[in-house]
């Protein structure tokens, strides 16, 4: 299938790109990587009437690292979020998400802004925007910047906060602060590349004694969109993780989860996937904070 017939403008800046949107009318879509939206078009799923091309706005592509924050433009792609020298000291979870993320051809164009706008529920960055507790800057001509929590932005499948006027500007990562931190990322696709069929995520940091400081898992891939457990993530603070409350609460955790049956899997199948993944991420990332205790109490 082809598009529809569309118009086409390539924004001169992020003012220009806002100026576009508002005059649309809703019927305009920015275009950043191409990656999701132009196959859209293609299946005539999207059938926008003009295309705002955002890909040479310089504005949006900066990476700033801050001692508890990483900064990073919309517009910066995939594949310089993925190589950038200070991505995995502050943001290893990022970094080990990054590497499920379609394929080099796609994270070559694609972008940060794009993958979360998109807001496929298998989505790797928006698992880690939700885990991490990332914040989402959004900016519309009429009214200026606002500020949304990952659990704001993903309403549902393919289905954002972001009104038709607004374009993504920034999302802020929140940086953990001291040691003995482990991540894990763990994901079940048919093939590399493709979209996970389940996926979980996990940062832990624990105390000297290997109890759980602080804790964030969540799920990707078997509802709406990804899900982030606080409640279960608290009731392990103060304990030692072990194997069989790492399963108890992966079991809590996949339960709770509605995922949908396809040509790939059954639902059934899925949150069975969920458990196992999600026991393994929790183990693992644990297994990695209370390595990086030794580490550091040797040195
Ligand atoms: C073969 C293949 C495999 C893939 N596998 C994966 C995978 O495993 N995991 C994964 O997460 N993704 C995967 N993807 C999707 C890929 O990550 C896309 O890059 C991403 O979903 C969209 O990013 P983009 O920059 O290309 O956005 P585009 O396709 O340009 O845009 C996507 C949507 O976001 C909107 N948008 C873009 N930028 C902004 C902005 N700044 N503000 C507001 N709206 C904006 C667009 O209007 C559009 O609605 C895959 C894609 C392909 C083709």
């Amino acid at each position: 299938m082809k598009a529809a017939p569309f118009d086409y403008v390539r924004a001169q800046n992020l003012a220009h790109a806002l100026d576009k949107l508002s005059e649309s009318g809703g019927d305009a879509k920015l275009i950043a990587g191409g990656q999701s939206l132009v196959p859209m078009m293609a299946m005539r799923l999207a059938r926008p009437a003009l295309l705002i091309d955002i890909n040479r706005l310089d504005e949006l592509k900066d990476i700033e690292i801050q001692a508890s924050c990483v900064k990073v433009g919309a517009g910066v792609r995939q594949r310089d979020l993925e190589f950038h020298p200070q991505l995995h000291s502050h943001l290893p979870l990022v970094g080990k998400g990054m590497q499920w993320v379609g394929h080099e051809q796609t994270r070559n164009r694609g972008s940060v802004g794009g993958s979360l706008v998109h807001a496929d529920p298998s989505a790797e960055l928006a698992l880690a925007a939700l885990v991490l507790e990332a914040t989402f800057t959004l900016e519309s001509q009429s009214d200026g910047q606002r500020h949304l929590k990952a659990d704001e932005f993903f309403l549902g499948p393919m289905f954002t906060a972001v009104s038709d006027t607004e374009a993504l500007t920034q999302i802020d990562w929140p940086v953990w602060q001291g040691s003995h931190l482990g991540t894990s990322f763990e994901e079940t696709a048919i093939r590399k590349g493709d979209f996970a069929m389940a996926s979980a995520a996990c940062q832990i940091q624990t105390h000297e004694d290997g109890r759980v400081r602080r804790i964030s898992f969540g799920l990707g891939g078997v509802d709406g969109t990804p899900l982030v457990f606080t409640e279960l993530a608290k009731s392990l603070e103060g304990q030692v993780l072990t194997p069989e409350s790492a399963l108890h609460v992966a079991h809590e955790a996949a339960q709770s989860s509605q995922p949908g049956s396809d040509m790939h899997a059954t639902a059934a199948y899925r949150k069975h996937l969920a458990q196992v993944l999600l026991s393994r991420a929790l183990q693992s990332a644990y297994a990695e904070a209370c390595a990086n205790t030794q580490a550091s109490n040797i040195t």
